[in-house]
């Protein structure tokens, strides 16, 4: 069945393309990952929707199936909780509002730190603007590759762990949106949202605000992903089950920005099958010539 559909092999459904904080154009992306033997992708850029024509092209050209996505900032009490949508109408007013308002956001707080930094140290906002592509959702990991050109930092990893901390002295956070209404604006936008990497270490919500995710429509967790504890994807698991919900699992690739590789982890066929039934805000884009 999931032959006909265009969706055979194994699914890799979180990836970053340099829209947001990957490394790579959104076709080279779907390039790798199809090297890495996957055959369903999506395109899953931090609070833009900018790659998908260009992902969406590459994926079908190389035989994929691919599904639209996003990974939407959103904050829940005072945990960062990062959801990612598939197959939503990027037009849908509420969700589109909700996302512009992030990315304004996420430039204004950027050039707050670079001004912070930049009482310290040798940097400038140029060089963050020399280190992504226009247009692209700006975070710290541009900021990060901006120390690094400047020999501030060695990689992304070691400018997280100093100079971009948020315990540091220059961090600025940024408005996100709140997560159930994120939750409500992307059912509403026809999509399906997806808890990311939940039980990373200190993202774990309580059960009480999970209950209230899923009563306010999240359609799953991500209970693969190399940041999870053992722990915390045991006890995913048995919620999912409890209440039906999808589980995914993916890689999170970031190019050369993340040592994430594409299908470390994977998503089955069937629960590919549940996220396309369930969206309804775009279109899956399947491999040319089927
Ligand atoms: P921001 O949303 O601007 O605060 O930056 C957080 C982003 O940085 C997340 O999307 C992560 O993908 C990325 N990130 C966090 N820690 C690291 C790290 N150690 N190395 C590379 N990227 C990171
Ligand atoms: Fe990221
Ligand atoms: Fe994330
Ligand atoms: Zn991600």
């Amino acid at each position: 069945m999931a032959a006909e559909r265009g969706f055979e092999g194994p699914a890799d459904l979180h990836l970053h393309s340099h829209e947001s904080d990957g490394t790579q154009s959104p076709a080279a992306v779907m390039e790798a990952v199809h090297r890495h033997g996957i055959r369903t992708s999506a395109l899953t850029d931090h609070d833009t929707t900018s790659g998908w024509a260009e992902a969406a092209e590459a994926a079908a050209s190389l035989g994929m199936t691919f599904l639209p996505g996003m990974e939407l900032s959103t904050t829940t009490g005072w945990r960062s909780v990062h959801l990612l949508a598939y197959l939503f109408d990027p037009d849908a007013p509420g969700l589109r509002a909700e996302v512009r308002r992030i990315r304004e956001a996420r430039l204004g707080r950027a050039a707050r730190i670079v001004r912070n930094i930049s009482r310290d140290y040798d940097l400038t906002w140029d060089d963050v603007v020399a280190a992504h592509q226009e247009g692209a959702t700006i975070g710290r990991p541009h900021i990060a590759d901006a120390l690094v050109a400047r020999g501030l930092a060695r990689d992304r990893t070691d400018a997280f762990d100093g100079i971009l901390h948020p315990g540091g002295d220059y961090y600025v956070g940024h408005y996100t949106a709140d997560s159930l209404n994120a939750v409500r604006l992307i059912v509403e936008a026809g999509g399906v949202p997806i808890f990311a990497h939940p039980a990373a270490r200190g993202r774990m919500l309580p059960p009480d605000v999970l209950d209230e995710l899923i009563a306010a429509g999240l359609a799953g967790f991500e209970v693969g992903h190399r940041e999870n504890t053992a722990a915390g994807r045991r006890s995913l698991e048995r919620l999912a089950a409890h209440h039906d919900l999808i589980v995914t699992g993916s890689s999170d690739y970031h190019g050369a920005g993340k040592p994430n590789l594409p299908g470390e982890h994977t998503t089955s066929d069937d629960m590919v099958q549940r996220i396309i039934e369930r969206g309804t805000g775009s279109a899956p884009v399947y491999p040319s010539g089927r």
